[in-house]
């Protein structure tokens, strides 16, 4: 059957066509600028080259109806028609506490995730306008909501109460919820069947590392800790979010910069992080060459953020009384070797010993801790559409 994974921001909506059976991606793109000035569509078949296409698209409906054009194109679709498509798969960012795995699209569903859009008012609305586009267009494709929050609902509490009055969770849900859940289920999955192990009897530390960042302890096939809270922008130093810090650093900032909440808080999900230490950027491949360059804030931005990655893989090895797998992903996960060493050369303790060799090839899942290291360390690619595709077959 196949299945088209689609995940909807504001003002864009990335996709993929996969076939279930042979997993293969038939086609991918995304729409930027929908519903502004020069929107356009990048569409890419199988083995084809990208095609761009500007075109304005007033709404998401637009754009979706644009993507599926594009995969019926007699030229260079992968489709016969729209019949072809079997099941659409949506990424929903936070299902709050009211979901705790995927679950197919009902009116009753829909409304369930409106209800969570105060937990997430920048993401929520947006995916809830790609699902209503696509059922207009649809009316009889049966679509599933695969949630962000939902793989870490079976953290207990300790885990994901924060230090406040307990009404505040009570009253407004206020806790821990974590996110990234399809990547780190994903990847601790593959981790153990990379190690020839049983997931249910594997504690892994996923380090998913892109520009959102974040880590989870898996413990024997479920997530017992992560480090983004009730929002994304908890945990890990990003590439533009603060992460972790003192609350009171807001009201202080506030004042001396005579700023509003508001604009602080902006500051702190866009301008902090990677880029705001750093003063260079956002992105780990001009931190590196500026490194090499011998850039003295390039050289701290790398040990600050390598000092908070190693921080919590201590945190969640104590959490779990132990651990057997680090698993490295996503965007700087995957392709920077010397976040991996820098990171890991904290855990000589735990008898960690990377084989540089195998630390350094790119392009495949692999371990790259030493014969002899105790905890086994890996990269492994995280595919969260593949898994988006899985859960949408599982769940219609
Ligand atoms: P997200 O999905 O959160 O937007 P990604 O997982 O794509 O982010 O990660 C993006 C980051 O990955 C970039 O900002 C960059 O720092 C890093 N990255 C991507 N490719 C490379 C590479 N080849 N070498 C080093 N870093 C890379």
């Amino acid at each position: 059957m196949n299945i088209l994974v689609i995940n909807c921001g504001s003002s864009s909506l990335k996709f993929q066509l996969i076939e279930s059976g042979s997993e293969e991606v038939l086609a991918k793109g995304l729409c930027e600028r929908i519903g502004l000035e020069g929107a356009r569509l990048v569409y890419q078949p199988k083995g084809g080259e990208k095609e761009i296409t500007n075109a304005e698209m007033d709404d998401h409906k637009t754009a979706i109806e644009l993507v599926l054009s594009s995969l019926v194109n007699p030229e260079t679709g992968v489709i016969r028609d729209l019949g072809d498509v079997g099941a659409v798969g949506h990424r929903i960012v936070h299902g709050g506490e009211k979901f705790a795995g995927s679950v197919k699209i009902t009116e009753e569903v829909i409304q369930a995730i409106e209800e969570c859009n105060d937990l997430a008012p920048l993401h929520n609305p947006a995916n809830l306008i790609g699902i209503r586009a696509c059922r207009e267009i649809m009316k009889d494709v049966p679509m599933v909501a695969v949630f962000d929050t939902a793989f870490h609902q079976t953290m207990p509490a300790k885990a994901y109460l924060y230090g406040l009055p307990y009404e505040y969770y009570t009253a407004y849900k206020v806790r821990r919820y974590g996110f990234h859940g399809t990547s780190h289920h994903y990847v601790s999955h593959k981790a153990a069947e990379l190690l020839g192990r049983s997931y249910e009897e594997t504690k892994t530390i996923v380090c998913h590392l892109g520009n959102g960042a974040s880590i989870c302890a898996v413990q024997n096939g479920v997530s017992v800790d992560t480090s983004m809270g009730l929002t994304p922008l908890e945990g890990l130093i990003m590439g533009t979010r603060s992460g972790s810090m003192d609350p009171a650093i807001i009201e202080f900032i506030c004042k001396k910069e005579n700023l509003s909440v508001d604009e602080v808080m902006n500051i702190l999900n866009k301008k902090s992080g990677v880029q705001g230490i750093s003063g260079i950027g956002s992105d780990f491949r001009d931190i590196i060459e500026e490194m090499n360059k011998g850039n003295d804030m390039a050289k701290l931005t790398m040990e600050v953020y390598c000092y908070n990655v190693a921080k919590y893989i201590g945190a969640y090895t104590a959490a779990m009384n132990g651990v057997d797998v680090i698993a490295f992903t996503a965007g700087v996960g995957e392709n920077n070797p010397l976040i991996r060493k820098k990171v890991c050369e904290y855990f000589g303790y735990l008898g960690i010993e990377i084989d540089d060799l195998q630390n350094e090839k790119r392009g495949e899942d692999l371990v790259i801790s030493a014969p002899q290291s105790k905890v086994k360390v890996m990269v492994i690619a995280t595919d969260e559409e593949l898994k988006i595709a899985r859960e949408t077959l599982a769940n219609i």
